[in-house]
């Protein structure tokens, strides 16, 4: 299920649980971003979401590499390289830098 919801003003999207994705309603036609919130269902049902949250809220490695994931799905569905390693070093609390970033999500 996708729903759309001005309250979520700290995200382009958000995916909750294996069963629900929040979006931004400027961001709801937004397919390259919905690949990148269907990717973080997938990482869920590999591991269970309340096992994927805690991971991802407590161990900085799991939530880099997850966001990784995400967002190299996201650039195969047409987001741009540098605009996801720009999102990937200014949030998600993992302390490093744009050109890290980048280098990241190079294939
Ligand atoms: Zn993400």
């Amino acid at each position: 299920m996708i729903r759309t919801t001005r309250l979520l003003w700290f995200a382009a999207g958000l995916t909750v649980s294996q069963r629900l994705i929040v979006l931004h309603p400027t961001h709801a036609n937004d397919t390259a971003l919905l690949a990148h919130e269907r990717c973080h269902q997938a990482q869920m049902a590999r591991v269970g979401t309340l096992t994927f949250w805690w991971r991802y809220l407590t161990d900085k490695a799991f939530r880099q590499a997850s966001e990784v994931e995400a967002y190299q799905v996201q650039i195969a569905h047409g987001a741009k390289r540098s605009s996801c390693a720009c999102y990937l070093a200014e949030n998600y609390w993992l302390h490093i830098d744009y050109s890290t970033a980048y280098a990241l999500l190079k294939d």
